[in-house]
This record gives structure tokens, sequence and C-alpha cells, in this order.
């Protein structure tokens, strides 16, 4: 069994949008916490009442969004990066099963878009859950981070002075490769 236990659902969701994101992350680097997007999923979370009513739960280096009976619950602001979102989830349910022997069943939410996506653990996505968490941890343990490399997920990424040192408001060409 591979040892998770030090990776989180949200480096393994990076995963899924930039390499280099999750070797940041994973490496202490912070993103920018004022970043306007991070302010906007936090406030989503507050807003919305299940998590208000269960507040955050957190489980050792997981924090999740709420927990009712056997389904835990991840509510995004919208269905842009639904893949990742739905990797986290699944890296939550897997995390759980195997670390904590506990099994449940995932949601997730989008509230401003009416939309919500149930989430199992089946074989096939265990299974492939367990190859990519081999391939995270294979990043993330390099010595140094994926080469910068523009794309259009860059305008929207708490990173992006770090990464390209320059303002995102004084870039008005970026590029998708
Ligand atoms: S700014 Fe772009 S290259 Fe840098 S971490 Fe973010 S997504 Fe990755």
């Amino acid at each position: 069994m591979i040892r998770i236990s030090y990776l989180t659902p949200s480096i393994f969701a990076s995963y899924f949008i930039c390499h280099r994101q999750a070797w940041l992350l994973y490496n202490g680097i912070s993103p920018y916490q004022n970043h306007p997007l991070l302010e906007e999923g936090k406030s989503i979370h507050m807003v919305h009442h299940l998590a208000r009513k269960s507040g955050h739960i957190s489980i050792e280096n997981m924090i999740i969004d709420a927990m009712r009976r056997d389904i835990i619950i991840e509510i995004k602001k919208s269905s842009r990066r639904i893949f990742p979102a739905k990797m986290q989830l699944l890296f939550e349910l897997f995390y759980l099963k195997h670390e904590k022997g506990i099994i449940k069943e995932g949601l997730l939410l989008i509230p401003e878009e009416k939309k919500s996506l149930k989430i199992q653990l089946t074989e096939e996505n265990e299974a492939y859950i367990r190859r990519k968490i081999n391939e995270v941890i294979n990043l993330v343990n390099r010595t140094s981070p994926p080469r910068i490399r523009r794309k259009h997920v860059c305008k929207s990424c708490s990173f992006y002075t770090f990464c390209f040192g320059e303002d995102i408001h004084e870039e008005d060409n970026l590029h998708t490769f």
C-alpha cells in the first residue's frame, strides 16, 4: 500500500490542472492568499447552508466541505474545472477507505449552477486513483519543479505572479499552448 498521508486532496487535484502547481503546493510554496479566485472559493463555502451547518470537517490533512451520514460533500463555484474536482473527491474517498477504513460516497455540489453529481469509488476509479497517486508522489518528490509552461489556466492561477513575475492585469496577450 502506498503511503498517501502526506498528500492533500488539493495537491492531488492540482496535478490535473498543472504539474508545476502541484509541485509548488507540496513543497510549501504558498499561493497568493488574496487572489480573487481563492477569496471566491472561500465565500462560496461560507454561504452554502450545508457547509455552514456542519462547518468544515478536518481529518488529518483533509478538509472536507460538509458531511451528511454516509456522504462527503465538496462544494465548488462552477463546473469549469469539474474533472480536478471529481479527482479531489475520489482522492478523499480513497483516503478514507484505505487510511481510515471508512467507506463513504461523494457528492459534488455546484450551487450557483444548481448542479450536483454523485461520485462513487468503483473498482475502476480506485485503480485509476492508485495509479495517479503514484504519479503525483513521483512528481512532487523531484528536486526541482516542472518548468513553466504558459497555458490558458495560468490566467486564473494564484501562482501567476510567482511563475511569471508580472501582474496578471498587465498581461493582455496570454496564449494557450
Ligand atoms: S501560473 Fe501556470 S505554470 Fe505557474 S503554477 Fe499556475 S498554472 Fe502552473
